[in-house]
């Protein structure tokens, strides 16, 4: 296998900084003693910074979607009403994921590109009763759609009593979430994306509210049971089960940089990048897939492809002769978008070569572009 190392620009995983490489390789640990206790607490303060949240955290070994399963697990039980509002790939699962658990889903399908709205939630709640959960993914990786309104929809979720899932996997530290400013009762992350992790590890807060939703439900799943998860933390700072503990040693070097930098910095810096590729995009004269500008996603990017440019041809040229990797479409969109993940270590430069490998790109398959053109978009927000 080539050695070459490729800039990630995918929407997870991302690049990963070396100083989180190298703490992998540290001498293992028994994840029953001292030294694990050590590593865990400070791991899990460091998790209730980035979340913003008081409410307790958690780290499962395994990836973002055992860290939804986990919240739908304990939060659902068979015959429970959930609102799931679907707008593409990663919303359907969420549905599937209820649907399986035995959940009766209100699905509220919303075209793919938008996002759900407050009014939306509450018309559903308002004609539904009873209903328990309304399960959110607040990035939608699939369109590169973030749902701007989720304060908005957290407030008409509690008006009716209702708790609410947000799976964040692909925007959780690279954009605003104030778990307890916004009252999201269960919110969900993966160690691949934002955090500049690798991938292998989820991470889910609980709230006092939910708390008392579990403790009812008499059929928690077995691996995932937050019930056990919490007992084992308070007990022993422990989990019930072996923890991957060489993504611990990461997990724990990758939420020290979040401090050093802190989140301000960090949500800037993110937004700041995305809108030089969205300024690019458009000098390139490429169109956004996402249709409504306040709902474009600081963290995922989702572009249509355009006229006469193929999937396969685009990406591959990115990676076999510039040695970057972007991502193309998924379920119905394959074919039609490619996306960039705007994610961890994102700067100014990861920015700028990106774009003018794009350009490159463009060119070399025909399309035409005036060379340049997109980088000095992007310079101009990058100077201003
Ligand atoms: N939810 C969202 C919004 C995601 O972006 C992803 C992964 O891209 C997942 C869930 C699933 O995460 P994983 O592939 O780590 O299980």
């Amino acid at each position: 296998m080539s050695e070459r190392r490729l800039l990630i620009m995918l929407p997870g995983p991302t690049n990963v900084p070396d100083r989180v490489t190298r703490a992998m390789v540290k001498p293992m640990i028994g994840h029953r003693g001292p030294e694990f206790h050590e590593l865990h607490k400070r791991i899990i303060e460091n998790l209730k910074y980035v979340f913003q949240t008081r409410n307790d955290v958690y780290v499962l070994t395994s990836s973002g979607t055992g860290g939804v399963m986990c919240a739908v697990g304990n939060l659902v039980a068979p015959g429970d009403k959930v609102i799931v509002p679907t707008y593409g790939v990663f919303s359907e699962r969420m549905r599937d994921k209820v649907k399986r658990r035995g959940g009766k889903v209100i699905e509220i399908p919303v075209e793919w590109g938008r996002a759900p709205t407050a009014a939306q939630i509450e018309d559903a709640l308002r004609k539904e009763k009873d209903v328990k959960v309304v399960a959110i993914v607040y990035n939608e990786t699939s369109t590169g759609v973030t749902v701007r309104e989720l304060p908005e929809i957290s407030k008409v979720v509690k008006e009716y009593g209702a708790l609410l899932i947000a799976d964040a996997i692909s925007i959780l530290g690279g954009d605003d979430l104030p778990v307890d400013k916004w009252n999201v009762d269960v919110c969900i992350t993966g160690s691949q994306k934002c955090l500049a992790c690798p991938p292998g590890l989820a991470i889910v807060s609980v709230s006092e509210e939910a708390w008392e939703a579990v403790e009812r439900n008499p059929c928690r799943p077995y691996y995932f049971d937050l019930m056990e998860i919490r007992r084992f933390y308070e007990e022993k700072v422990e989990t019930p089960f072996t923890p991957a503990v060489p993504l611990f040693f990461a997990l724990d070097e990758a939420l020290q940089i979040i401090r050093e930098e802190g989140l301000e910095k960090r949500f800037k810096r993110h937004a700041t990048c995305a809108a030089a590729f969205y300024r690019a995009f458009e000098a390139l004269g490429l169109s956004i897939y996402p249709k409504e500008e306040k709902n474009f996603s600081n963290t995922v990017l989702a572009v249509n492809l355009p006229e006469g440019v193929e999937d396969g041809a685009l990406r591959g040229t990115m990676k076999e002769r510039y040695g970057i990797l972007i991502a193309g479409g998924m379920g119905k969109l394959k074919g039609y978008i490619f996306r960039i993940g705007c994610m961890g270590i994102i700067s100014e430069s990861e920015t700028l070569t990106t774009i003018s490998a794009l350009e490159n790109t463009l060119k070399d398959l025909n399309y035409p572009v005036k060379l340049g053109a997109g980088l000095e978009a992007a310079k101009e927000v990058f100077r201003s």
